[in-house]
C-alpha cells in the first residue's frame, strides 16, 4: 500500500521539501484544498453515519448522521474513545475490529449493536477501512455505519410470520400453490409434490395438474377453473377432487381453494391451498353409514317388535271370543313373548358389551345340561318348524367353565339362527368335544347357507344381515362373538355356499375350575313354599297385578303401587321377601328400602330390586345399597324360583341376573 501511495504523484512530503512554491504546485494545492473540502462537505451530510478513530479507538472525526444515529454531538465525541457506544457485553469489539485493520483485513458489512446516548440499542451494519498516514502507514480506521434496527425488525417480522405461516400450513396439512396463467407454470410447494407424487426437479405446468386428476372428477374441475377465471365472476375456486398419485397410484381426495387476479380482464394467477381431506372423507363416509345403519336398524326393530307384539295380540283376542285351540294359543304368545324377551336383552347387552359392562360370573357347568336349557326355550320354534336336532358331547359329562348365563345367550343366538335360516324342516347338529387345549362347540345346520364368502367375516358385524326381512336385528352375532372373546374363546362360520348349510364354530379354552357349579333351576321346590310371604312394589299396574298373581301362585303375597302402600304393608304383613322396583313417583326403591329394614323385627328382610335397567350404574348402585339381589323385568320363572329357594334357605348376597 506504501508503495501506491509513493507511486501516486501526489505525495506531500514531497512538496513540503519545496521552499519556493511555483505557480503549478499552488494551483495543485488549490485543487486538492478544493476536493478536500467537497469531499468533507460529501462526509458532512452523508445520510450514513462516517467517523474515523485512530488506532487507540479515539474519534478523530464525527459527522451529522453520526451525531443523528448515536445522539452523541461532535464536540462530545471527538477526543473521546469511540468505547462509549459499545453496550457493556460488546466492549472488546472496538479493539478487536482495529486489530483486523492491524492486519489488513477488510470489514465489511459487520453487523452489531451499538447503544447511543440515550441508552437506546442500536442495530448498525458497520463498513471500516484502514486510514493511511503519508508513508502508508496504518494510522486509524474510518467507520461507515448504517442504523439497520428497523431493517433487522422488519427481516425478523417476515421471518416471524413465515415461520408462523409455514406452521399453520404444516398443522393444517395445507400444500400452496400458484398458477402462472401467462406461462402456464405452477409453483407447488413440497406438499402438494408429494400429494401428486412428483418430484422437486420437475417443472409442473397445467398438464401435470390435470394428469393427477381422477378422470371422473376432471370435468367438474375443470369447471371450476373456468368459473374462477372468467373476469365477470368473483374469482373464486373452489373444488374437490380425487387426485391418483403417480408412482403408487394411491387415491387421495383433495380440497381446494384459490383465488384469481386479473388485469385488463386477463387472468394472471390463481393462488391458493389444497388439503388431503382422505381421511376426513372416510370418517364422513363411515359415519354416513353408521346413520343409515342405524335408520336401518330403527326400521328393523320395529318390524321385529310388532311382528310377535300382533302375534300375542291376535292370540288374546282369540282366546277371549274362544276361537282356536287354547294351548296352540298360549304357546304361541309364550313364543312371541320370549321371542321379545332375548331381543330385547340381546339389544340391551349390545350397549353393555360396548362399554365394557359384562362382568363374568364364571361356573363350572356341565355342558349337556346347558345344551338342554337352550333347546327347552327354543323347543316351541324348533317344534313349530319340524326341525330335528342332534346332539353330540364327548365325553357326555363334558364339563366347561363359563358364565351360565352367557353361555345360554351364545348357545340361544347360534341355534336360534340355525332354527330360523333352515326355511324347510332340517337338521341341526350339535357336536361338542375337546380339541386340543379347548372345548369346541359346533353348531351345524342344513338352511340357506352363505351364498357370498364375505359374509364369513361381516356377519359378525353390528347390524349386519345378509338378507334383510328375515327376522332379527341383525346383532345376535356381534353379541355371540363378544361374548365368546370376553371368555377368551373365538367363534368361526363355515359354508360350503347357498343352501349348503352353516356350521358356526365356538372354541372356549378348557379352563381350570373355579366356583361349585349352580344347583340346576328346576330341582323340586321347597314344601314351605306357600308359607313365604311375599311383597310385590311396582307403580305400574299390569306389571303389578302380573307378577303378584305369579307369585301367589307359590306363595303368601302382598302388592303395593306406591313406597307409601308398601312400607304400610310391610309394617303389617311383616315379608321376608321384597320385590322392590326402584323407580316408583313417591319414593326411591334405596328409600323404600332403608326405610323396610329400619323396621323393628325387618332387619334381616330379603329385599330384591326389580328393574328395567342393567346399566352398570343402576347394578352399582344397587351393590351399594346392598340388596340381596337385582333381576332385570321381565323376570323369568326360574329367577323367581331361585329367589324364592335362597330365602328360604336364608342364603345371602346370591344376586340373581337377567334372564
Ligand atoms: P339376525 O337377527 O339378522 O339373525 P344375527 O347377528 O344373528 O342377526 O345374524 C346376522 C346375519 O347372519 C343374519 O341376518 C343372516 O344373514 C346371517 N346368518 C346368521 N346365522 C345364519 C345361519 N345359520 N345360516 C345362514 N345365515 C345366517
Amino acid at each position: 500500500m506504501g508503495d501506491k501511495a509513493a507511486a501516486s504523484g501526489n505525495d506531500p512530503k514531497r512538496a513540503r521539501d519545496e521552499s519556493v512554491e511555483p505557480d503549478d504546485v499552488l494551483s495543485e494545492r488549490a485543487k486538492r484544498e478544493e476536493i478536500s473540502a467537497r469531499l468533507a462537505s460529501i462526509i458532512e451530510h452523508s445520510n450514513d453515519a462516517i467517523l474515523a478513530k485512530d488506532l487507540t479507538g479515539t474519534v478523530i472525526s464525527w459527522n451529522k448522521a453520526a451525531e443523528r444515529m448515536y445522539g452523541y454531538p461532535a464536540e462530545e465525541m471527538v477526543g473521546q474513545k469511540l468505547d462509549r457506544l459499545l453496550p457493556p457485553d460488546r466492549k472488546n469489539e472496538v479493539m478487536e475490529i482495529v486489530d483486523r485493520i492491524r492486519r489488513g483485513e477488510d470489514v465489511e458489512h459487520f453487523q452489531t449493536v451499538r447503544q447511543r446516548r440515550d441508552g437506546e440499542r442500536i442495530s448498525v451494519d458497520l463498513t471500516v477501512s484502514p486510514i493511511l498516514d503519508t508513508e502508508g502507514e496504518i494510522v486509524g480506521a474510518s467507520v461507515i455505519a448504517r442504523n439497520i434496527t428497523d431493517q433487522l425488525d422488519r427481516e425478523r417480522a417476515v421471518l416471524r410470520s413465515e415461520t408462523r405461516l409455514q406452521i399453520a400450513k404444516d398443522a393444517a396439512g395445507l400444500g400452496i400453490y400458484e398458477w402462472n396463467i401467462v406461462t402456464g407454470i405452477i409453483a407447488w410447494d413440497r406438499r402438494i409434490r408429494a400429494i401428486w407424487g412428483i418430484d422437486r426437479e420437475e417443472v409442473v405446468t397445467f398438464e401435470t395438474f390435470a394428469a393427477g386428476l381422477h378422470p371422473d372428477d376432471r370435468d367438474s374441475t375443470q369447471q371450476a377453473i373456468d368459473e374462477a377465471l372468467d373476469p365477470d365472476g368473483n374469482g373464486r375456486f373452489e373444488a374437490e377432487y380425487r387426485v391418483i398419485q403417480r408412482g403408487t397410484g394411491a387415491m387421495l381426495w383433495i380440497r381446494a381453494t384459490g383465488l384469481a387476479t386479473f388485469e385488463r380482464r386477463q387472468p394472471l394467477y390463481l393462488v391458493g391451498a389444497v388439503q388431503d381431506v382422505t381421511e376426513m372423507r372416510r370418517m364422513v363416509t363411515s359415519l354416513e353409514q353408521a346413520d343409515r345403519r342405524k335408520d336401518e336398524f330403527l326400521a328393523t326393530l320395529g318390524h321385529e317388535l310388532r311382528n310377535p307384539l300382533s302375534a300375542i295380540m291376535t292370540s288374546v283376542e282369540c282366546m277371549r271370543r274362544g276361537a282356536g285351540d287354547p294351548d296352540s294359543l298360549y304357546d304361541l304368545i309364550v313364543r312371541q313373548a320370549e321371542h321379545m324377551t332375548s331381543l330385547m336383552n340381546d339389544l340391551l347387552d349390545i350397549g353393555r358389551v360396548t362399554r365394557g359392562d359384562v362382568r363374568l360370573r364364571r361356573e363350572r357347568l356341565q355342558l349337556a345340561d346347558q345344551i338342554d336349557l337352550a333347546l327347552k326355550t327354543l323347543r316351541t320354534e324348533i317344534e313349530a318348524k319340524g326341525h330335528e336336532v342332534e346332539v353330540s358331547i364327548a365325553p357326555p359329562d363334558l364339563v366347561i367353565v363359563a358364565d351360565p348365563i352367557r353361555l345360554e345367550q351364545i348357545l340361544i343366538n347360534l341355534v336360534g339362527n340355525a332354527v330360523k335360516y333352515m326355511l324347510q324342516s332340517g337338521t341341526i347338529t350339535i357336536d361338542a368335544g375337546v380339541v386340543g387345549d379347548s372345548i369346541e362347540i359346533a353348531i351345524r345346520d342344513t338352511g340357506i347357507g352363505l351364498p357370498d364368502e364375505g359374509d364369513a367375516t361381516r356377519i359378525f358385524d353390528l347390524f349386519y344381515q345378509a338378507r334383510k326381512g328375515s327376522g332379527g336385528l341383525g346383532i345376535g352375532l356381534n353379541l355371540v362373538k363378544s361374548l365368546v372373546e370376553l371368555h377368551g374363546g373365538k367363534v368361526t362360520v363355515h359354508s360350503e355356499g347357498a343352501n349348503r348349510g352353516s356350521t358356526f364354530r365356538v372354541t372356549f379354552p378348557a379352563r381350570a375350575v373355579t366356583k361349585p357349579s349352580t344347583p340346576p333351576s328346576d330341582t323340586a321346590l321347597p314344601t314351605d313354599l306357600q308359607n313365604l310371604r311375599v311383597l310385590v312394589v311396582d307403580d305400574h299396574e299390569d306389571a303389578l297385578r302380573a307378577v303378584g298373581v305369579m307369585v301367589a301362585n307359590y306363595c303368601e303375597t302382598r302388592t303395593a303401587i306406591s313406597g307409601k302402600i308398601a312400607l304400610e304393608e310391610a309394617r303389617r304383613f311383616r315379608p321376608q321377601l321384597v320385590l322392590l322396583d326402584l323407580a316408583l313417583p313417591d319414593m326411591n326403591g334405596f328409600e323404600i328400602a332403608a326405610a323396610i329394614r329400619e323396621m323393628p323385627g325387618l332387619e334381616r328382610v330379603r329385599i330384591v330390586a326389580m328393574t328395567g335397567f342393567g346399566d352398570s350404574e343402576t347394578t352399582r348402585q344397587v351393590e351399594e345399597a346392598e340388596f340381596d339381589g337385582h333381576v332385570l323385568k321381565p323376570i323369568p320363572i326360574r329367577s323367581l324360583l331361585d329367589i324364592f329357594r335362597s330365602t328360604l334357605e336364608g342364603a345371602n348376597g346370591d344376586t340373581t341376573e337377567s334372564a
